[in-house]
């Protein structure tokens, strides 16, 4: 679906009119959008500035979100939009945001095509960003056999010669809870294992500790794992966890905190650490599903809303 800045206002001309909106939600995937059907049915002037690039974008299909599963996540989120967009309250720009300056009441976004808006409040629902290993094939397979959540992926895969690819902290509660899927089942530390193996005992997972050189793979479709002294693993499926960051940097350079796990802290109305902006969805939790991101949005959206009341009747609340 093509998407462009002027179509996508349901205002009609309301932009170029004006630019000015009660609360601008930054992020127009499940979270954003979530958010934005709770606004717009709440009668608050709403903007999406949406970049397009929600992170399953890579997977074929979703799973284990009731009503949609087993959809192509694509088509969720177009189905998503169509129902956000048919409230006249709500307008939604294809493009990217990329600086903030303002206050509470008065919040100014400037975006990619130089366009600038404001609001009162601000709602980041900008997901995070995979950060996977720079091994030949990693990008091509992932989403489609290289995944990182057995809760969206696990069924599909189940029971067939699976590999994880982890090291450290946390790999044998991953392989414990992988080994609920599958029997078939190969560790890759590529390198020495960080933790006892003797630990993984009762899971009967080989363990491989040499350096892995390359995915081999056909389409994306796993075929094996090639290791450093050229012998090969046969698997069709490969679990990790991704390093991830932040998608979208005007958080914290707006001052939002972070938590220890780099996701932005809110405080139970789902703000930030700065008065008057907001976050919800992946960007506030390593807990990453369809349903957790479009409650999560839904919520913030509230919350939003119930702030623009209380502040109608001159109550405050502040970020901290
Ligand atoms: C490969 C993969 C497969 C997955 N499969 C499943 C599954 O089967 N089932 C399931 O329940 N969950 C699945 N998930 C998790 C699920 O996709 C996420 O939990 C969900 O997409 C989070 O929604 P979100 O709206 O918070 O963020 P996202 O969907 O990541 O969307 C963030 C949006 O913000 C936009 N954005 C970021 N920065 C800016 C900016 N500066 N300006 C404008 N826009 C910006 C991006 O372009 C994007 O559109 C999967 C995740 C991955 C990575």
């Amino acid at each position: 679906m093509q998407l462009n800045s002027v179509k996508w206002c349901s205002y009609g001309n309301y932009h170029g009119m004006s630019n000015s909106y009660e609360v601008i939600i930054i992020g127009g995937s499940y979270a954003g959008l979530s958010a934005g059907m709770t606004l717009g049915r709440a009668l608050r002037r709403t903007l999406i500035i949406d970049g397009g690039e929600p992170c399953n974008r890579y997977a074929p299909a979703s799973h284990n979100f009731i009503t949609h599963d087993g959809e192509a996540p694509g088509t969720i989120a177009d189905a998503a939009r169509r129902q956000v967009l048919a409230y006249a309250t709500v307008a939604l720009v294809r493009d990217r945001a990329v600086e903030l300056s303002g206050e509470d009441g008065k919040f100014s976004v400037t975006t990619t095509a130089g366009e600038r808006y404001g609001a009162k409040k601000l709602l980041f629902a900008t997901g995070l960003h995979d950060g996977l290993p720079d091994i030949p094939g990693m990008q091509e397979c992932w989403g489609k056999s290289v995944v990182h959540c057995p809760y969206c992926h696990g069924y599909e895969i189940r029971e067939q010669p699976t590999g994880i690819l982890m090291n450290g902290e946390h790999t044998v509660n991953m392989v414990q809870l992988i080994r609920n899927w599958t029997s078939d089942l190969t560790l890759f530390t590529n390198g020495p294992a960080a933790f006892d193996p003797a630990d993984l005992e009762a899971c009967e997972v080989r363990i491989v500790q040499e350096p892995v050189r390359e995915l081999l793979h056909e389409g994306g479709q796993l075929t094996g794992v090639a290791l450093a002294s050229g012998t090969q693993e046969a698997i069709t499926a490969l679990y990790l966890h991704p390093e991830l960051r932040q998608k979208c940097p005007l958080p914290e350079e707006a001052g939002c905190e972070l938590t220890e796990h780099g996701m932005l802290h809110v405080d139970e109305f789902d703000m930030t650490s700065v008065t008057g902006i907001y976050a919800a969805g992946d960007c506030t939790t390593r807990m990453r599903t369809v349903s957790f991101a479009t409650g999560a949005g839904t919520r913030a959206g509230a919350m939003i809303n119930h702030a623009l009341v209380m502040e109608h009747f001159g109550v405050k609340h502040v970020g901290g």
